[in-house]
Parts: C-alpha cells; sequence; structure tokens
C-alpha cells in the first residue's frame, strides 16, 4: 500500500514538474491536422509521407536531392529549402534519413531543424541509428525545449507503402500518445519500448538477427542444390520444418523460389546490403560497449561488408546468396 501510495506520489511530482511540457502536447494534439513537418524523402520517407498526406495531414518536406522531393509536391505537399525552414514551420516533425551523421547534421547542422525549432515541437526520428546518437539528439532538443523520440522502422518500402510498417519507439512516455497518432497514419503496429534510445535498441536486434537468419538461409540453399535438390522443393520443406524462418518463407534469397521479391528481379529495390552492414556495424558497436558477445553478429557484419566492397553495395541483402554462389572452388588441378 505504501509502495503504491509513493509511486502516485512520485507520478504527481513528475507530472507537476512537466506541466508546461503536457500543456504543449495537448495544444498540439488539439491541433491534430496541423502541417507535419518531413526530411528525408527516399525510398522509406517518401510513401511514409505521401501516407501522411492521405490521412490529411497537410506535409511540409525537404531533402537534399530536389528529384526525391518533386514526386511528393505533385501529391500536394509543401517543399521548402533546409530543415531549419521546416522547423520555422511545423510543430511535428518527422526524420527518415539513412544514417548517424546524416541526422546529426539534420538535427545540430548549421541549416539544422534545432536552428529554427520552436519550444514545444515534437520530433520523431524513425531513421535507424546508434543509440547514443539518439540520446544527444534528445538532450540538444530538450535545450532548446522540444521534445526527441526514436522511433525506426521494421518493414521494407512495400510496409511503408501499404502502411503496415511496425515502429519501436522510445523517449519519454508522455509523449507517446502525441507519436502514436501520427505513426499510426504509417504503420500497423507501435511499441513503446522505454526511454530514448530503446527504440533503436530493438530495431538493431532485430536486424542483426535478420542478417544472421538471411546467412543462414542463403548457404543453406546453396548447400541443398549443390547436393541436387530442387530449390523450389527444398524451400518448401524447410517452410514445414524447422528450419523455417522469415529469410526462407518471405523472403527467399534463390531466385525462382517466390515471385514479389528482390531475388526475382537481380536483387533490386528492397532492403540494400549497405543499409544492413551500416545496422549490423551498429549492433557491433553496441555490442562492444556493452561487452556481449555476438560472434555470429560480428560475422554477419563482415560478410555484408566483403559484398559491399566486391560489388554488391547496392543490391538487396538476400543477394548474399548469389554472393556465396560465386565464391566457387577452384576446380581441382590435374595432379593435386
Ligand atoms: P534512402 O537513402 O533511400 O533515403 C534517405 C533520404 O535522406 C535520401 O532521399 C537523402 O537524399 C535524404 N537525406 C540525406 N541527408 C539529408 C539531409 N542532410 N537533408 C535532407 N535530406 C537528406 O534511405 P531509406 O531506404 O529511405 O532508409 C532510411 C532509413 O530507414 C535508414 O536508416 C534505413 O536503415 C532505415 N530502414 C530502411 C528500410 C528499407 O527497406 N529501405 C527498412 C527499414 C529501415
Amino acid at each position: 500500500m505504501a509502495a503504491l501510495f509513493r509511486g502516485s506520489r512520485n507520478l504527481l511530482q513528475r507530472c507537476n514538474k512537466q506541466h508546461v511540457d503536457l500543456a504543449l502536447v495537448c495544444s498540439r494534439s488539439m491541433a491534430s491536422k496541423t502541417p507535419v513537418g518531413f526530411i528525408g524523402l527516399g525510398n522509406m520517407g517518401s510513401p511514409m509521407a505521401k501516407n501522411l498526406l492521405r490521412h490529411g495531414y497537410p506535409v511540409i518536406a525537404t531533402d537534399v536531392f530536389p528529384e526525391s522531393c518533386k514526386e511528393l509536391q505533385d501529391e500536394g505537399a509543401q517543399i521548402l529549402d533546409s530543415p531549419a525552414e521546416v522547423a520555422d514551420k511545423a510543430d511535428r516533425i518527422i526524420t527518415m534519413l539513412p544514417s548517424s551523421p546524416n541526422v546529426i547534421e539534420v538535427y545540430t547542422g548549421p541549416n539544422g531543424i534545432l536552428k529554427k525549432v520552436k519550444k514545444g515541437t515534437l520530433l520523431i526520428d524513425s531513421s535507424t541509428i546508434d543509440p547514443s546518437v539518439s540520446k544527444e539528439m534528445a538532450l540538444a532538443a530538450e535545450k532548446m525545449g522540444a521534445v526527441f523520440m526514436d522511433a525506426p522502422v521494421s518493414g521494407g518500402v512495400g510496409a511503408a507503402s501499404l502502411a503496415k510498417l511496425t515502429f519501436m519507439v522510445g523517449g519519454v512516455e508522455e509523449e507517446y500518445t502525441a507519436a502514436q497518432e501520427l505513426l499510426t497514419c504509417m504503420g500497423a503496429n507501435v511499441v513503446y519500448c522505454g526511454q530514448v534510445g530503446t527504440g533503436q535498441a530493438a530495431k538493431i536486434c532485430n536486424n542483426m538477427l535478420l542478417a544472421i537468419g538471411m546467412i543462414g538461409t542463403a548457404e543453406t540453399m546453396n548447400l541443398g542444390i549443390r547436393l541436387g535438390l530442387d530449390p523450389k522443393l527444398l524451400a518448401q520443406i524447410l517452410n514445414m520444418s524447422s528450419g523455417r524462418c522469415w529469410s526462407s518463407d518471405s523472403y527467399n534469397p534463390v531466385p525462382g523460389v517466390m515471385e514479389g521479391v528482390p531475388s526475382g528481379n537481380n536483387y533490386q529495390g528492397g532492403f540494400g546490403t549497405t543499409l544492413m552492414a551500416k545496422d549490423l556495424g551498429l549492433a557491433q558497436h553496441t555490442a562492444t560497449n556493452t561487452k556481449t558477445p555476438v560472434p555470429l553478429g560480428s560475422l554477419a557484419h563482415q560478410i555484408y561488408r566483403v559484398m559491399c566492397a566486391r560489388g554488391y553495395a547496392n543490391k538487396d541483402f538476400s543477394s548474399v546468396f548469389q554472393f556465396l554462389r560465386e565464391q566457387e572452388d577452384e576446380p581441382e588441378k590435374k595432379g593435386d
């Protein structure tokens, strides 16, 4: 009972302390169809921003490449020249950028969001980046009276187009509802993970497992094919057996086994090998910092880095199958 009382008193104290911030959240939610800023209109950002437009939110956007902006402009978005200009016009902003340095630039650079951010602005970063950078951005935003949350996504370009993404959200819990209002327009699942950076932590863990699963599927399929099995039959057997995983049943890396996946389209589109190598690098970094053994994650990181250096950088990450196929043994020389 005493613990319950202490808990509610703490909550009351926290609420009092955040009185001003909560008032700002309320005004943001009440003005729910006020403009939303969107920065980073690439493979993922563009369909995400379109889904906000479809839900009736005016979108004010920017990207360093003007051609990325054209399509969204044609769908009704207002395009501005810099993140600072977007921050001047919108009090809810979503960023979807390639990696940590881009996020640092867009938030804290000379034309960055924080140059013009309004007090109480909600900043949601959906890029996959280092959790420690998310924490740094949250502190920098707090100094300007704004709120930063990390909300990386799982699901590729297809899920982004169909508003079926999964968002993993880290940040102040009191702000979660305000973030959720926007994120549900772009995703099927929105999960609150805890303090800022925990969304990134969940995302990095997922992608490390995804990479390990994809490499395992690719080498298994390759072995089976070399042993004379038909790839479609082998995939069918795996998918009704204990070896089944997402890479075997939903994203098979062998050309011709499934339709509508990058392996059927010369590994074009999908989730790039460079982005996977980046995410595995983040997993390595965080594992080193926390002294966590991740031997298979390390190996997966090295495999994807080598692939990037060997011409696979712009292919989907399932091209690890093709990469393995190309590692043919030298034919045995006579007399060996
Ligand atoms: P992308 O490279 O296609 O798009 C990023 C966009 O950001 C580009 O249009 C680029 O011009 C823009 N940009 C970069 N620096 C900028 C700056 N300073 N100012 C304004 N715009 C800038 O990347 P993507 O595939 O859309 O991925 C975005 C993020 O989502 C990455 O962190 C990625 O790891 C993650 N992600 C991608 C997928 C996927 O399937 N592609 C899936 C899940 C998560």
